[in-house]
């Protein structure tokens, strides 16, 4: 069955290593981006220099019709779906629960949370068996601060995170009997630019030292867990979390 693999925030950082990995395996694939083209077509050159096939699309996973419209490109350019991560996400900047308003909680949710649910569901309606879909795989990126709460940094992401770990059990069982598994990745803290929004672009190095294996993690080490977890050497594993937080 032909590979179809969409991964949202796929120009840069974990999801562009995740694009990486999985077009080198025989997907081909789709990256999703918000504002970055720059960073998305230079991924999609070097993936078609390897003889992969790629494809970047705009899309702001907190819009709805951005999404509809991210899976009907699929449709027509890569043909059905069979992989989807939902890899799309944001912090702001550090702070106390006590400073933080309801438009910036809105936007973490938004995006963390809402655009996860609207692709798992247009990903659905194309893998299927009740939609006439042959099945497939969805990985959510969660993350440990999800059971650590990320107080004073910023807990409004790890709360959003922490339904993104509900949101992927509730799931993985409600479409467990039609051929699709969800699970979800539970990355550490990973050298990308992530940090660089919370207002810490060095947040890595701060705190490497509290990490049991005394270093952060590289964003190949994430999209190996996530390409196990999308392939057929994962088939009896669903609503399961994987840590890629070297022992935090
Ligand atoms: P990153 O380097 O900041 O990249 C984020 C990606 O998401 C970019 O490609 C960005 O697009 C895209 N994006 C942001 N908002 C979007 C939206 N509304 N619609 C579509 N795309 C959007 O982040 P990362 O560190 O690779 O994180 C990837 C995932 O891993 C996130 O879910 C994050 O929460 C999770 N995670 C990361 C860490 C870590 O330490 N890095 C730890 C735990 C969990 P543009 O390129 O266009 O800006």
């Amino acid at each position: 069955m032909k590979k179809v693999l969409i991964v949202t925030g796929g120009g840069r950082g974990i999801g562009a290593a995740i694009a990486r990995l999985a077009a080198a395996d025989g997907y081909a694939v789709c990256l999703s981006y918000l504002s970055n083209q720059a960073a998305a077509d230079e991924l999609v050159a070097s993936i078609a220099a390897k003889g992969g096939v790629a494809l970047a699309v705009q899309a702001d996973v907190a819009v709805e019709q951005d999404v509809v419209r991210l899976f009907g490109q699929v449709d027509a350019s890569l043909g059905r779906v069979t992989a989807l991560v939902n890899n799309a996400g944001i912090l702001e900047r550090q702070g106390r629960v006590e400073d933080m308003d309801a438009a910036r909680i809105g936007r973490i949710f938004a995006t963390n949370v809402i655009g996860s649910f609207i692709c798992a569901r247009e990903a659905i309606r194309r893998m299927s068996t009740r939609h006439g879909g042959a099945g497939g795989a969805i990985v959510n990126l969660s993350s440990r601060a999800s059971r650590l709460g990320a107080p004073g940094e910023y807990v409004d992401y790890a709360a959003s995170k922490g339904a993104i770990d509900t949101f992927t059990v509730g799931l993985a069982k409600e479409v467990a009997a039609e051929g699709i598994r969800v699970n979800a990745v539970s990355p550490g803290v990973i050298y990308t630019d992530i940090h660089a929004s919370g207002g810490e672009p060095g947040r890595v190095e701060r705190v490497k030292d509290a990490i049991p294996m005394r270093r952060g993690g590289t964003a190949e080490e994430v999209a190996r867990a996530v390409l196990w977890l999308l392939s057929d050497a994962a088939s009896y594993t669903t609503g399961a979390s994987i840590d890629v937080a070297g022992g935090r």
